[in-house]
């Protein structure tokens, strides 16, 4: 990439870099607008801080107040290149001109085929890969388990405990958490089976990666059956669960020994994926090539997108029309990920989310040693949380404090500071800044956190 390119690339953002509070969080415009969403939006869809958004770029969301908050959610690992990057924003509203929609499926374009060839070419392993584009992280992993259950002729899907996959009926069967996820929903599809995943914080008992993957295997093998199993889907770092790394060994065991037995190997990097950890995917940090890779979130700049990329023979054992959808791979949301995919080689976004983990896993760890009630430190990249747990717990039960890690969240929206938590237990802070974050808004986001965790 040439020099200008880059300068272009990096163009300012229009939104100026400075936390700046001159209302209330949340102030009265947004109040005045709250009221009417929650007399017109169905009470099913939550708001966890309800800022209603006028203007968002770098690592600043701005608000109907004019109140200029830091970004630590990226509207969940979603924004990685920036809100409205310059690039995403030049090349989408170019789209748009031009034409908004075929179907790719009635007459094609050549965004959706460049967008799969930037998948094959960006995802792990030089083998011949396909792609196939759809709207929403759900949505490719219901692909995702379509294909390996045509491909290999098997009906069962394993999963893992903590696991977090989606939202539609398939997919909540595949996502462990009950609340809110699930409750009352059900009846949920069949054939799939959630085993014991690595969690080295809460081990009963050390124990290593190939420790943990030989308990999943052995309840893969005794209570589901190698050969009635399609596909094991695992994100390498869960996301919605809390953020979980399993220990080092325990993603490798576990696609070896899906490589012997005709087992399917994917994994959902629709959270980890695009330089978020520190790699352009995750399954990278250990030297895994999966089978099929399912990909949302962070690729497209925000326009929805998603997609299930893998080896030619699985992806191309579909018959003809198998697959699709009326908006798949909507050429808006093409000109969207063929942007960000520029930003995130041109600006080198995999360093970023480099140097973003070591400013802050260095504080977190900082403030860890200090407060008893931090349990955990973990993740990768621009992908780190610490686990919240009752004072004193932290060497022995590890007792779980979601009222805690609410509160620590709620004074930092108070402050200014957007931060998102998660976990199967609620105690659990996720820190996910857009990669372009400038170091000074880091540095201050985790100055509030500070302040926040201290009462
Ligand atoms: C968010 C997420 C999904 C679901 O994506 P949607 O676009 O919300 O349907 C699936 N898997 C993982 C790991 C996610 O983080």
């Amino acid at each position: 990439m040439t020099e200008i390119m880059d300068r272009d690339l990096a163009s300012t953002p229009t939104v100026e870099q400075e936390r700046r509070l001159v209302t209330a969080v949340p102030g009265p415009a947004s109040q005045r607008l709250h009221a009417r969403k929650l007399a017109a939006v169905s009470a099913g869809v939550g708001t966890m801080l309800p800022i209603y958004v006028e203007r968002a770029a770098g690592g600043i969301l701005v608000d109907v107040d004019g109140n200029h908050l830091i970004d630590f959610g990226s509207g969940i690992a979603v924004t990685n290149v920036g809100n409205a990057a310059p690039e995403v924003a030049r090349r989408v509203t170019q789209q748009v001109g031009e034409f908004t929609h075929t179907c790719f499926m009635v007459t094609p374009y050549e965004a959706y085929v460049q967008v799969c060839e930037a998948l094959n070419r960006l995802t792990p392993g030089r083998h011949e890969k396909r792609s196939a584009l759809f709207n929403t992280g759900a949505e490719a992993v219901e692909n995702a388990v379509k294909i390996a259950r045509r491909f290999t002729g098997r009906d069962a899907v394993v999963v893992f405990d903590h696991g977090y996959h989606g939202r539609t009926n398939l997919t909540m069967a595949m996502t462990a958490k009950n609340m809110p996820y699930k409750d009352g929903f059900g009846p949920f599809a069949s054939e799939i089976y959630r085993v014991p995943m690595s969690y080295p914080f809460r081990e009963p008992a050390p124990i290593s990666g190939e420790q943990a993957a030989a308990r999943a295997i052995t309840a893969i093998d005794k209570q589901v059956g190698i050969n009635r199993t399609a596909a094991v889907v695992i994100e390498p770092i869960q996301g919605e669960g809390g953020f979980v790394v399993p220990a080092p060994g325990f993603l490798t065991a576990i696609a070896a020994w899906c490589a012997e037995n005709g087992i399917l190997f994917v994994a959902d990097e629709v959270q980890t994926g695009f330089a978020r950890t520190g790699a352009m995917f995750a399954c990278e940090h250990e030297g895994i090539v999966p089978d099929m890779i399912i990909t949302a979130k962070g690729i497209a700049g925000g326009l929805p997108l998603a997609a299930v990329t893998g080896r030619a023979d699985i992806m191309d054992s579909v018959h003809g029309g198998g697959l699709g959808g009326t908006y798949g791979g909507n050429p808006v949301a093409c000109a969207g990920a063929l942007a960000a995919i520029d930003l995130i080689e041109g600006l080198d976004l995999v360093s970023a989310a480099r140097r973003i983990e070591s400013v802050m896993l260095a504080r977190l760890q900082e403030l860890a040693a200090a407060h008893p009630g931090i349990g955990d430190v973990r993740g990768r990249g621009a992908m780190l949380a610490i686990e919240i747990v009752k004072p004193g717990t932290r060497e022995t039960t590890k007792e779980p404090d979601p009222a805690e890690a609410a509160r620590i969240s709620a004074a930092c929206h108070q402050a200014g500071v957007v931060t998102l938590t998660c976990g199967t237990y609620g105690n659990v802070l996720r820190f996910l800044p857009p990669l372009v974050i400038p170091e000074h808004l880091l540095a201050e986001g985790l100055d509030i956190l500070a302040g926040a965790l201290a009462g």
